[in-house]
């Protein structure tokens, strides 16, 4: 229930407050969309709404391509490579317009609401039309990708990306053309007229991105970082997700891609490595001078044969990490964490490189701030209204306690155990319905539409 003065109270009957441990018959006052009092070992009042089971601050996904949604289920029986995937890819952003585009994202936005994510990273790239030809409103497919987002009541931050070439020293192919703005200097002066009117100011952000060092060469890497200085945002980047794109830095500068980066300003606290799959240790000790964060996608690098990122040497040099859907494969951050630990299990015969809470932050308060939105992904007084629940009674979940609830949701939690969503003290999934949209028929519509 809110009231006409933005106040509401929500009453949980456990939540994770950080900590190793849920508390229970938490209740929690908002004001205009911010925690304003946690009261916990709290009595239900009559104003407030339930939410049983487990509550946790909103998910964080901090690595999207909105549009790969549409190849779900028709690429991943594939063979081949990342290389052979791409040219699938590329088949489906030829056909994308402004209009089919927004329908696809707030689709797919929707889903990952109703999955319990409360704030997207969405990596652009997709600007222009056929031929790099730039729609009469330059900022046209950005801003269908905010307007997405709003419908769909999500937080997003619009990570705008630079892609200038098809390579190290390869020109840009048909598809690529979409993808550029033919220099950095166009880069910018697009992203600065970005003036979205569609969202709330308090649900959006806009950063920067440089697609790869394969698509980016250093003198405009540096361009892109100055901008994301100057503008205090996020800057990511996909770094080393293929021993390829290793391989092809090396011969054409002689470093990696991660000192490359660094070598051209763009390492930061505001900067995420994205994927971050085939790092040395000189790599990781630049992540962790510059005090860096990572996004680890396990379920699309596992689908694309991408390899595993060094998360336990990461978590060792205190690197921050994030998670992320990438590819919408699946849109399940609960999968997304409990890979981060169980990949390293496979490959080191060891258990517990990650623990509980740690995995719990990856989705949350790291993943937040590695979106900018520096008080969000927590439970607390301050901080903005986003809380999911989780059934603790489905038949997945049956059986758990206070005491299992955090490895539960870590380890066995799906997103069909997710019933009731907050965003700013809204409620945008209901007993799992999302309030104002159709979420299946409008994936369904959406994805038959450009496929
Ligand atoms: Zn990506």
């Amino acid at each position: 229930v809110t009231t006409n003065d933005g106040v509401s109270q929500f009453h949980c009957e456990l939540a994770w407050l950080g900590g190793d441990r849920a508390v229970e018959n938490v209740l929690v006052d908002v004001a205009d969309g911010v925690i304003t009092a946690l009261s916990p070992d709290a009595r239900a009042t009559p104003a407030a709404t339930r939410l049983p089971g487990l509550t946790l601050p909103g998910l964080a996904n901090a690595h999207s391509h909105a549009f790969h949604r549409a190849l779900r289920s028709r690429t991943h029986g594939g063979t081949g490579s990342f290389w052979t995937w791409r040219d699938e890819m590329y088949a489906l952003a030829r056909v994308l317009n402004p209009d089919s585009y927004f329908r696809l994202a707030r689709a797919t936005f929707a889903e990952m609401v109703c999955a319990g994510i409360t704030c997207v990273g969405e990596f652009h790239y997709l600007h222009h039309a056929a031929g790099g030809r730039p729609y009469r409103n330059p900022n046209a497919m950005g801003e269908a990708m905010i307007a997405a987002a709003s419908e769909a009541g999500i937080r997003i931050t619009l990570l705008d990306t630079c892609y200038l070439r098809g390579g190290f020293g390869v020109e840009l192919n048909d598809t690529q053309q979409r993808f550029s703005d033919g220099s950095v200097e166009a880069w910018q002066s697009r992203v600065s007229s970005l003036h979205p009117t569609s969202a709330d100011p308090r649900s959006l952000r806009v950063g920067a991105a440089v697609h790869s060092v394969r698509a980016v060469d250093p003198r405009s890497i540096e361009a892109v970082a100055a901008w994301a200085d100057a503008h205090d945002v996020p800057l990511h980047a996909h770094v080393s997700e293929q021993p390829v794109e290793n391989e092809q830095c090396g011969a054409a500068y002689g470093r990696t891609p991660m000192q490359v980066l660094a070598d051209h300003g763009a390492l930061t606290t505001r900067f995420t490595a994205v994927h971050a799959t085939h790092l040395d240790p000189i790599d990781i000790g630049l992540l962790a001078q510059h005090r860096c964060t990572v996004c680890i996608c396990p379920t699309t690098e596992r689908d694309l044969a991408d390899g595993i990122g060094p998360t336990r040497e990461l978590r060792a040099a205190g690197v921050p990490i994030s998670v992320g859907s990438d590819s919408h494969a699946v849109i399940d951050l609960f999968e997304e964490v409990r890979a981060v630990e169980l990949d390293e299990r496979l490959l080191t015969l060891a258990r517990g490189a990650h623990r509980v809470p740690d995995l719990l932050s990856a989705a949350t308060v790291d993943g937040h701030s590695s979106l900018g939105w520096h008080n969000a992904g927590r439970i607390a007084v301050g901080a903005v209204a986003d809380l999911i629940s989780i059934r603790l009674d489905s038949v997945r979940l049956a059986g758990t306690t206070a005491d299992s609830a955090l490895a539960a949701a870590v380890y066995a939690a799906s997103p069909a155990d997710v019933h009731h969503v907050v965003v700013g003290g809204r409620v945008v999934v209901c007993d799992h319905r999302h309030t104002s949209l159709d979420v299946t028929g409008d994936l369904r519509d959406s994805i038959t539409r450009v496929s």
